[in-house]
């Protein structure tokens, strides 16, 4: 059988990253994707590559573009020939109370996390179409399925993720393409780093007391997620064995939405 080609958008850093090293161990051809494009985008590329003996390319693509969004996918498809499984998870955030939150960063959160899904799926299912085969596997978030207070963009653009999904799985169902969101909780990525200042500042909390009581508040485990633990759940959507999962979010939160 021919080898499958995994696109992973948003994948030079944390769980896009972790999934590229899961899908390459997997034996997958991998597309990493961010939108620069430095030195160190295509030496990673290299690198994993080398890892899992598998090709790997960096391709630069702006999500907050829909054209390049759909370019990645044709690069994509140029290059190895393909596209069988799509993983759609470049995501930023910001954290803000709704009435100081700035329209641009609403408006990129909606873009980057939720907008570009809509094109780079769009562009892809022709090609899945075509094998008679796919997965779209969707990085959401628990916030997905649950607010929290300052990130109104945030849990908006992933709500809308996981109803996206729900709606593609419904239009391919028929032609063995699944389509399914995973909802990470908390996971220690340069993400979630980032926001740490941010929420120490809304709450008025040092830099532990923000992760205790915060962000690890609804884990129930108390632990964080990590990216190997979300990559293996990429590789088990993307595998035979989950061709009748479709439609549908899996939590890896340590219980966050149990309660
Ligand atoms: P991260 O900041 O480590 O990675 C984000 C990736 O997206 C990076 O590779 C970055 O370069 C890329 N990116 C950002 N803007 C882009 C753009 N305009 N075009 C192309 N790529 C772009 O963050 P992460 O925590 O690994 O987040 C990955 C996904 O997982 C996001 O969708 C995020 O919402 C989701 N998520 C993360 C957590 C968590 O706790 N870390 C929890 C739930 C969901």
């Amino acid at each position: 059988m021919a080898k499958k080609t995994a696109i992973i958008t948003g994948s030079n850093s944390g769980i896009g990253l972790g999934a590229a090293h899961a899908l390459a161990a997997a034996g997958y051809n991998v597309i990493i994707n961010s939108f620069t494009d430095r030195r160190e985008d295509h030496e990673l590329a290299k690198e994993l590559a080398a890892k899992y003996s598998t090709e790997v390319a960096y391709i630069k693509a702006d999500m907050s573009n829909g054209a390049e969004c759909r370019a990645l996918v044709e690069k994509s498809v140029e290059k190895f020939g393909t596209v069988d499984v799509l993983v759609n998870n470049a995501g930023i955030q910001f954290v803000a109370p709704v009435e100081e939150f700035p329209a641009e960063k609403w408006d990129a959160i909606i873009a980057i996390n939720l907008t570009s899904a809509f094109h780079t799926t769009a562009a892809a299912l022709p090609h899945m179409k075509k094998a008679g085969w796919g997965r779209i596997i969707n990085i959401a978030s628990a916030h997905g399925l649950r607010a929290s207070p300052f990130k109104s963009a945030y849990v908006a653009a992933k709500h809308g993720v996981i109803g996206f999904t729900k709606t593609v799985a419904l239009e391919v169902a028929e032609k063995h393409i699944t389509s399914n969101a995973i909802c990470p909780g908390y996971v220690l990525t340069p993400l979630v780093e980032a926001q740490i200042p941010d929420q120490m500042k809304a709450h008025n909390m040092d830099r532990e007391t923000v992760i205790r009581d915060v962000m690890l508040e609804k884990q129930a485990t108390k632990e964080f997620a990590t990216v190997d633990q979300i990559g293996a759940t990429v590789v088990f959507l993307a595998s035979d064995a989950a061709a009748q999962i479709t439609g549908t979010s899996i939590s890896v939160d340590g219980g966050w939405t149990a309660a």
